[in-house]
């Protein structure tokens, strides 16, 4: 997708602060940290959000999932972590290719 950000942080042609990559996703630290450890895990094709989501992607959603708590180790989040994806203008989604959110680090806030 042209006019993506994280395609653009894909392709290379805006840099990101990458932790992890290989060949289905790619793993950077968020520009704007809401957590002293704040990562977003990116599939590398372009699906705009989970609306966008199918059946098709069933073996990529179950492998970045899984992948998420070897993430969240490696970066020593030994007490947990929290896992955030945005859907929708309405759920506060900005950036129109699907991610996932990683934070900890330090004491997150309630919800309540
Ligand atoms: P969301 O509100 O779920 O769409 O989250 C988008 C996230 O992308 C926000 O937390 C931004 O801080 C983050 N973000 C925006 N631009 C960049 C960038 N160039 N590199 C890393 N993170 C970014
Ligand atoms: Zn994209």
């Amino acid at each position: 997708m042209q006019d993506c950000l994280f395609c653009k942080i894909i392709n290379g042609d805006i840099a990101a602060d990458v932790v992890y990559e290989d060949d289905k996703v790619l793993v950077f630290h968020d520009i704007a940290p809401k957590a002293k450890v704040h990562l977003l895990m990116i599939p590398k094709i372009h699906i705009a959000s989970l609306n966008e989501l199918t059946a098709e992607h069933n073996e990529l959603t179950a492998y970045m999932l899984g992948l998420l708590p070897k993430i969240a180790k490696q970066q020593n989040l030994d007490t947990g972590f929290r896992t955030i994806i945005n859907t929708g203008k309405g759920g506060g989604q900005v950036v129109f290719h699907l991610h996932i959110h990683l934070l900890g680090g330090s004491n997150l806030p309630g919800f309540g």
